[in-house]
């Protein structure tokens, strides 16, 4: 059947370079039980040994560079050195990891409160097997860290790639076969959303997506029937706002770069910028200038002069200009830009847009960049926060901490100040987002210890008698509990006082109490 065929298609020529049959729902149930099977052989590896192993995927990576960014420049359109950056961001993360994860999966002990004989520890285990579902905009960096945070916690993985980038999914699969030692743990399933949701079926112990908004809702609806936690990393419509004392030069040449870089297929791309009155003019004119040296095109070969390819999906192509079209309508310009031939544009910058228009509201994913003048920083934070999500920001002041006071203020899980999108590029900052864009997180410590349960555990002897814990186990101990709770806990002379002075107060007039009350009775 057609339909279970994938091709490979070059969204920048059109040309077909292969295929890959659809894994069926049969396979996908058996990947995540071969990976079950296999996980206790995997997670009883020692932390230090995981790391050798990939460590060699490490060594690995770097040989086949040349492989990796022609398939995703063939894949995506993209050049080769941009695809050359998402091996660089990939291969940097698993440096990181490995030299960080022995002492952050390290057994820890805490403290054992008023069990004073007890010995309490943490251990942070493994689920099982970890689904990875990734998106086809970056398919080698969206796939591979989830996919090797998750090995080095100790879990086994089923990866599904995107559909439109199914030749980078293949790649991802033959370059782990390529590691004997790793080959046995990790599978990869091919296909659409379809093939998606039978992942998310096949009961895997955590499930792992970046996708759209309302993929992530479907797979959270589809976790909860199982209970499967998940970790949604979703869409964004990332604010920039530009401030009164902004270098002006810098915003407009990196602002344009953050909009544009992988013709603004990026789920942080400044979406929409914010510029106040006094500068909004200049601003414009400045991006205008960097936007026009962008040039557009699509080459094999290593180096080349372009700076944006095509869009990737045909799909995407329909949204962007859906957006275009309506904003045109209600009276928005595109001073410089548009569409080129085929999935080709060049660069756009959009002007006189509000926030009735979609441009300014849905996630384009595509290389538009609207501007809009505002009067004063204020409105410049409301307007940020009038949207449904929440991944990044970007803020310009030459003023560091006032920036960092207004960024404060914008509801994102992210900020980058005085630079765009770059936050995404360093290994140790947790990603993700709030709102609509989810509540994942990727990257950083978070990003490897959300593949871990904690696992505690307390040890001593059988219970001491003197110890406090096995006092108040003791019935008859209410004002001695009382003392305890005052002395120890509380907040104040009075309180510590008061609840002790209690204690010998009642021993001493305990009985006349109780005749009485016996009498009354
Ligand atoms: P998408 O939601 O169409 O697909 C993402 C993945 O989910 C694909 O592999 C797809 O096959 C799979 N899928 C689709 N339906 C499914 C289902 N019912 N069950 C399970 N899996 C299913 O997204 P896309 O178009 O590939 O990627 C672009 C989107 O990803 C944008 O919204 C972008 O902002 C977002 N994104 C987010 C981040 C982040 O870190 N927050 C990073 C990159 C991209």
């Amino acid at each position: 059947m057609e339909s279970e065929i994938l091709p490979f298609v070059n969204p920048a020529t059109g040309a077909k370079f292969g295929e890959v049959k659809m894994t069926s729902p049969e396979s996908v149930q058996n990947a995540v039980q071969e990976m079950r099977q296999s996980f206790p052989l995997w997670s009883g590896k020692s932390v230090r040994e995981r790391i050798r192993i990939l460590r060699k995927f490490q060594t690995l990576l770097i040989d086949r560079r040349e492989e990796i960014t022609t398939i995703l420049n063939q894949d995506c359109g993209k050049s080769r050195q941009d695809g050359l950056i998402e091996l660089f961001v990939t291969v940097d993360m698993l440096a990181q990891y490995c030299a960080r994860a022995p002492k952050w999966l390290k057994k820890k002990r805490v403290s054992s409160g008023l069990y004073l004989f007890k010995q309490c520890f943490v251990e942070y285990r493994p689920y099982g097997v970890v689904a990875v579902i990734a998106p086809w905009n970056y398919p080698l960096v969206l796939a591979l860290p989830p996919v090797l945070a998750a090995l080095l916690a100790g879990n086994t993985v089923v990866l599904k790639p995107s559909e439109v980038t199914a030749a980078t999914g293949v790649l991802i699969e033959r370059l782990i076969q390529a590691v004997p030692e790793l080959a046995p743990f990790v599978r990869v399933v091919h296909g659409d959303g379809k093939v998606g949701a039978a992942l998310t079926q096949a009961k895997p112990d955590y499930i792992f997506v970046t996708g759209s908004t309302p993929t992530g809702k479907k797979v959270l609806q589809a976790a909860s029937e199982h209970l499967i936690p998940v970790a949604l990393e979703l869409g964004g419509k990332d604010a920039m706002l530009v401030l009164e004392d902004a270098d002006l030069e810098a915003a407009a040449r990196w602002g344009v770069w953050g909009a544009f870089f992988n013709t603004g297929q990026t789920c942080m791309a400044i979406e929409r910028v914010y510029v106040v009155e006094s500068k909004y003019d200049e601003f414009v004119r400045r991006a205008i200038d960097y936007a026009n040296e962008f040039k557009t095109g699509y080459t094999p070969e290593a180096d080349g002069p372009y700076s944006m390819g095509p869009v990737t999906d045909p799909r995407q192509v329909q949204v962007i200009e859906r957006h275009l079209e309506e904003a045109l309508a209600k009276g928005a310009r595109v001073v410089t830009g548009g569409k080129e031939q085929g999935m080709f544009y060049n660069p756009m910058i959009m002007v006189d847009v509000d926030h009735s228009m979609r441009i300014m509201q849905e996630e384009t994913f595509g290389p538009v960049m609207p501007i809009m003048k505002v009067k004063d920083e204020a409105e410049a934070i409301k307007l940020a926060n009038d949207n449904r999500f929440g991944l990044g920001a970007s803020v310009w002041s030459q003023n560091i901490a006032h920036a960092k006071q207004v960024a404060d203020q914008v509801q994102a899980a992210s900020v980058i100040i005085n630079d765009s999108i770059a936050q995404f590029g360093i290994p140790m900052l947790p990603f993700g987002g709030i709102k609509d864009s989810g509540f994942g997180r990727t990257h950083g410590q978070e990003g490897l210890m959300q593949f871990t349960r904690p696992y505690s555990y307390a040890v001593g002897s059988a219970p001491v008698k003197w110890d406090i814990a096995t006092l108040l186990r003791e019935n008859g101990r209410y004002d001695l509990a009382t003392a305890i709770l005052g002395v120890v806990y509380g907040t104040t002379l009075r309180q510590k006082w008061e609840t002790l002075s209690q204690l010998f107060r009642k021993k001493t007039t305990a009985k006349p109490i109780d005749r009485n009350l016996t009498s009354q009775i």
